[in-house]
């Protein structure tokens, strides 16, 4: 991938997405070079391993990541092959599912808050906040007046967020409906996949041009300057963790971390 290509993806704050004009195939730079972009991988995970720990040294930045999409889009692929360096002591996975009864006597963002990244942390969420302009929306969870005010609401919450030292990033893993339906397929006829497959997965499938419509609504109204979505060509899985793993070794690396010095008062220790 050649440097610059990772804006590419980039959903410009103000700017309208339409889903068909981003291809979810695309492998920009690495045609037919998979075993490139695998090494180059390979070498983002090291670096990553890095990083992450200059943050946790360094104590003065929180890092939230938000993954999003469609079912089979690959949440939780991207989450063990991006991440599989780093130590599981700075990074915390949350997966949100269906809000419990008493989440649900809450306002939405309330289990959300509960779980952002403390200084020092990295924060993955698989699904988030964004549920609830999205499963919420499609099922009638809620009436549109309701789910219709929360953009605003989760821009002010982020904002808040990035006010506060944290560094918000989202990923929206962009999966064809064909491709989709091939990663479905499998999990019917694979008994190691079995487990992955609920019948929700087939009745959301027939949504789709409804889940599709709220995504681009998603990424329209809420790409914001302080975080913003990105769009990751997630039909051949090596790009979509590439893709991810470059953005978050940038982000990180934009922050210009150090190890913190040791204080005056020991400079002068010596360990008998
Ligand atoms: P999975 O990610 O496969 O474990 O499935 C989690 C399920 O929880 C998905 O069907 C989501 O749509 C659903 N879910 C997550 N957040 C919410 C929410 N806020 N309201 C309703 N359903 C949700
Ligand atoms: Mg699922």
């Amino acid at each position: 991938m050649r440097e610059g290509n990772v804006k590419h993806y980039l959903v410009r704050p103000g700017t309208r997405v339409r889903l068909d004009h981003w291809d979810p195939n695309d492998t920009s730079g690495f045609e037919g070079v998979k075993d490139e972009g695998r090494k180059e991988l390979d070498r983002l995970s090291v670096r990553l391993a890095e990083l992450q720990e200059l943050l946790y040294a360094e104590h003065r930045h929180a890092v939230l990541v938000v993954l999003q999409g469609l079912d089979s889009a690959g949440k939780d692929g991207t989450i063990r092959r991006v991440f599989e360096g780093v130590n599981p002591q700075g990074v915390r996975v949350v997966s949100f599912r269906e809000p419990s009864a008493l989440e649900r006597d809450h306002d939405f963002l309330w289990r959300v808050h509960a779980q952002v990244p403390a200084k020092g942390e990295m924060v993955l969420f698989n699904r988030s906040h964004y549920e609830d302009v999205l499963v919420v929306r499609v099922h009638r969870l809620v009436p549109q007046s309701v789910w219709t005010r929360r953009y605003q609401a989760i821009n002010e919450f982020e904002r808040l967020l990035v006010n506060e030292g944290t560094t918000v990033v989202k990923f929206f893993l962009h999966v064809g409906r064909g491709e989709q339906r091939r990663r479905l397929s499998e999990r019917l006829a694979d008994p190691t996949k079995y487990w992955k497959f609920r019948g929700s997965d087939l009745a959301d499938r027939r949504r789709w041009g409804a889940f599709a419509a709220a995504y681009e609504d998603v990424l329209t109204k809420t790409s914001t300057p302080w975080a913003p979505w990105y769009i990751v060509p997630s039909n051949h899985k090596w790009f979509r963790d590439l893709v991810v793993s470059r953005r978050i070794v940038r982000t990180l690396d934009g922050l210009r971390m150090r190890y913190p010095p040791l204080p005056a008062r020991y400079r002068s220790a010596r360990v008998s």
